[in-house]
């Protein structure tokens, strides 16, 4: 089979979602459908505290959670589909960012009876930063949730994206009898089992207690509205992240999952043409290279081995083949490398772009690596660094133990496990992250890595904007403006809040206060 035709089948994709909104129920439908699992329940859970591969850690298991991003893979019909996992926690870190930037889209998922949450929100913006597709699944729906057209110009208002309905929901929670199928002009009778029944729009008046429902005449009139608004489904405006088309449906019932996933998987795009180094690298090149997005140490606490995930992004993956290291130029060779499916790391023996590898790490790889066959080396662009949210000084308990402190805090932020910042005024280190979960993480892995007590000391929520080197001048920042730098040497502003934020750029105004998100 040809790298080509290899590479066409591939469907690598995340699904994003707030916590609760049922990411797991539908996830565990998909696996379904590619056979990976036999029954419901199987992949779950919050309360066993395991998901898939990533029941690695004790923090995972004592609080029920999934600290690590792990994949799923398996074939459907003519296709490959590669699942990658976010975890849908709230303290969730910038490896929920990061795997963005290996997939080629995302399926979205919002709670019918809620609307869009907080954590949908931050994802979508990297999606949108990125012109990733994205395709909505509104869940719930045999739930009395909120009116669907409310839901769709939520999305549109806070979002920004154009939605396209794909189907329309008949009713809803008690009421709810089904879906006009706008595409195929048919209705899907919600029967309340498995089976789905379709009946053709003009057979819909021989069936009488269906034309002389009122739930469904109002659905009807809702369709006609929707038609009357004039937007057309724009394959191309999905593929540039502009539009996306919106899904309604129960994981749970279930009822038009797998219509959702067979037109979601016939829609969404096969892995596209990357920057890197200022050319195009095209998928179909003969060449292997890809990048990694993600390093995971002590994955297997019995061997502390590192794994580096590595994106394929163009030819075809060979276990044993050498590879050069685009950032040291060594060539390398691949002999330990897996594949993650499920429960089970399995060793992989070849893969093509858009799959996902995990290699051995014997401490030479860093995040955003390119891997290239061959001596001709370039690199893919850089991952975007992430702006941290929460930010906290971090000092040594025993400063005896100093430098396994310095040792341990430069690998972890070598692994983008942490930022690490320096302020001006008393050289601290201080540690920012998107989420609280990555100090538990950070403390944890210094005992147990680096036999080293941290402290933590709180300055609170912070704002941080980056500054331009040559605008800093030290005397007018504070306590509410604290002065950093990162381990590039940039200096950024850590603003106690939006009242100090806009404070600061009132009597400043030529100092340019600059957004990460807006850079990126
Ligand atoms: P996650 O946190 O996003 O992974 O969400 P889960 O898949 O764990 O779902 C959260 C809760 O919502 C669970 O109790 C599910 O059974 C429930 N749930 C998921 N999908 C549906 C649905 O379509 N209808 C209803 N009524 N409940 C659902």
């Amino acid at each position: 089979m040809s790298v080509q035709n290899e590479m066409k089948k591939r469907r690598t994709f995340a699904i994003i979602s707030h916590p609760d909104a049922g990411k797991t129920t539908l996830t565990e439908k998909f696996l379904l459908f590619g056979n990976l699992i036999r029954e419901s329940g199987t992949v779950k859970g919050k309360k066993s505290g395991k998901f898939a591969t990533s029941d690695w850690m004790d923090i995972e298991k004592q609080r029920g959670i999934s600290v690590t991003s792990s994949v799923m893979n398996f074939p459907y019909k003519d296709y490959q589909v590669n699942i990658l996992d976010t975890p849908g926690h709230e303290d969730f870190s910038e490896d929920t960012y990061r795997t963005l930037t290996a997939v080629d889209s995302v399926v979205m998922i919002i709670d019918g009876t809620k609307g869009i949450e907080a954590q949908t929100l931050k994802l979508f913006k990297v999606c949108k930063m990125r012109g990733i597709p994205i395709f909505t699944f509104i869940n719930k729906l045999d739930r009395e949730g909120r009116d669907p057209f409310d839901l769709l110009d939520e999305i549109e208002g806070e979002l920004g994206i154009e939605t396209y309905a794909m189907n329309w929901p008949v009713g809803m929670g008690k009421r709810f009898k089904g879906i006009l199928d706008r595409q195929n002009e048919q209705f899907v009778q919600f029967t309340g089992n498995e089976t789905e029944t379709s009946i053709p729009y003009d057979e819909i008046n021989d069936h009488p207690e269906l034309a002389e429902d009122e739930t469904f005449a109002s659905a009807f009139e809702e369709l006609e509205l929707l038609d009357g608004a004039g937007v057309e489904f724009s394959m191309d405006a999905v593929q540039r992240g502009e539009q996306t088309p919106v899904f309604f449906g129960s994981a749970l019932a279930p009822f038009g999952v797998r219509t959702f996933f067979e037109e979601f998987i016939s829609m969404a795009p096969q892995p596209a043409p990357r920057k890197a180094s200022g050319d195009m690298i095209s998928p179909d090149k003969e060449e292997f290279s890809g990048f990694i997005f993600k390093i995971q140490a002590n994955m297997n606490p019995a061997h502390r081995d590192r794994v580096a995930f590595v994106r394929v992004c163009s030819g075809k993956f060979e276990r044993g083949m050498n590879v050069t290291l685009d950032r040291t130029g060594k060539s390398i060779k691949l002999a330990q490398t897996q594949q993650f499916v499920a429960s089970s790391r399995e060793t992989i023996q070849e893969a093509y772009a858009g799959d996902i590898i995990g290699i051995y790490d014997p401490n030479v790889y860093r995040i955003g690596d390119t891997l290239v066959e061959g001596k001709e080396t370039f690199h893919f662009e850089e991952l975007p660094q992430f702006p941290p949210e929460v930010f906290k000084k971090v000092v040594v308990e025993n400063v005896m133990k100093s430098k396994q402190f310095k040792k341990g805090l430069e690998q972890l932020v070598q692994e983008g496990a942490i930022q690490l910042f320096r302020s001006l005024r008393s050289d601290e280190y201080i540690i920012g992250a998107v989420g609280q979960l990555q100090y538990e993480v950070f403390e944890y892995r210094m005992k147990n890595e680096y036999n080293v007590g941290v402290r933590f000391e709180d300055i609170g929520e912070r704002i941080p904007r980056w500054l331009k080197s040559d605008q800093v001048d030290r005397s007018k920042f504070d306590d509410r403006s604290l002065l950093v730098k990162d381990r590039e040497e940039n200096y950024l502003a850590l603003f106690k809040n939006d009242f100090s934020l806009r404070w600061f750029q009132d009597k400043n105004p030529d100092i340019d206060l600059i957004d990460l998100f807006e850079v990126n």
